[in-house]
């Protein structure tokens, strides 16, 4: 079996680890993509240091953008030398959530235990949320990937492939903004910057970002956040109702995993109003919130996961609003390393002052 370098995790909390690993080949409607660049999320952080359990040792990342370097059978329109974006989102095509158009619910499970990695030893490896993107190629489903033009700078299209679907289409997607409505985004960091620039690009009316850091909320404002509210604030909630003419939000997206951030969603909402949970926080932690108030006001509430995407769909439409300048992407980079620098850029992403960080592989 081919052998590839990859960032293994071998115990929770430790570092990852960069070492020899085995890639079968595509099999039938796969296809092997060669990295170019693969992004570092608060997700694989979360995985990496046990957040949300999981299989060891594994191979995390999967915000990533590359080559197509070799084909299965049974790929359709797809062939070597396309460049790609890969996703996570490994949907069958034919369960009920895919057949009814949502894919990201797919139904049919996958065995990444038992995917196309293996240790040197030849030991299971698991291919985390079907990509195992921290590594010099990934073997991936077909429906996983949107071809992109060669062009577009594998940096940035990575990032498409998670955080930017993610904010964005819980805006356009899950929240169904329309033009005109006024939106309290919660959050300013990788995905919340998304959800702003999708408020604005649905046509917003006012954006009201919420951090509880004054530098990001300054970065909010160039993705199109019209206000800003400092989340650690004394009720922070009354200085968006007063950016918001006296009233709460047609919509709130909560785009981090922070429970305070969940705790004070429905203290900016307006009525007949309603609330994306789109951040994650760690499995069993809960929030709060007063039913009698949502009942009464008609409030309602719903959790988006990838942003609702379509891949196929909605990827293309993304690349060309980034090539026409309406959408920011290479302001949503904050550094680029290595893979061998991979712990060092995690650390970084954990400081919580990055906003992506990107690892850079030398084709
Ligand atoms: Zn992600
Ligand atoms: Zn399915």
């Amino acid at each position: 079996m081919p052998t590839i370098k990859a960032a293994v995790c071998h115990e929770f909390g430790a570092p990852l680890v960069i070492e020899d690993v085995h890639l079968a080949p595509p099999k039938g409607g796969e296809v092997e993509v060669t990295l170019g660049a693969v992004a570092i999320c608060h997700s694989d952080i979360s995985f990496a240091e046990g957040a949300w359990g999981g299989f060891l040792p594994a191979v995390y990342g999967h915000e990533a953008a590359g080559v197509i370097s070799a084909v299965g059978d049974g790929v359709h329109g797809f062939a070597e030398g396309d460049s790609v974006v890969v996703t996570l989102i490994r949907s069958c095509g034919g369960c009920p959530s895919c057949a009814s158009g949502a894919p990201t619910l797919c139904e049919t499970p996958y065995d990444a235990v038992n995917g196309p990695l293996k240790t040197a030893e030849g030991a299971p490896l698991m291919q985390a949320m079907g990509c195992g993107a921290f590594a010099e190629r990934v073997v991936v489903d077909q429906r996983q990937i949107v071809k992109i033009p060669p062009e577009l700078g594998k940096d940035v299209a990575a990032l498409i492939s998670c955080g930017v679907i993610t904010g964005v289409g819980a805006a356009v997607n899950a929240a169904q903004l329309r033009a005109g409505q006024d939106v309290v985004v919660i959050g300013a960091g990788g995905v919340g910057l998304n959800a702003i620039q999708g408020a604005r690009i649905a046509g917003a009316r006012r954006i009201v970002a919420v951090d509880i850091s004054e530098d990001k909320l300054e970065i909010a404002r160039e993705f199109g956040a019209t206000h800003t509210v400092l989340g650690s604030a004394d009720a922070p909630w009354k200085a968006s109702y007063k950016a918001l003419g006296g009233k709460g939000a047609d919509v709130v997206l909560v785009t981090v995993g922070a429970i305070p951030a969940y705790d004070q969603a429905t203290r900016y909402l307006g009525m007949g109003g309603r609330i994306v949970m789109i951040g994650m926080p760690h499995s069993g932690a809960k929030a709060t919130y007063e039913p009698v108030i949502m009942a009464a006001l008609g409030q309602g509430m719903i959790g988006s996961k990838m942003g609702d995407v379509v891949i196929q769909r909605d990827i293309p439409w993304m690349v060309d609003l980034y090539q026409q300048g309406r959408l920011k992407l290479d302001e949503l980079i904050s550094g680029r390393w290595t893979l061998n620098g991979i712990n060092a850029a995690i650390a970084d992403t954990k400081t919580g002052s990055a906003r992506r960080n990107v690892i850079i592989f030398d084709s």
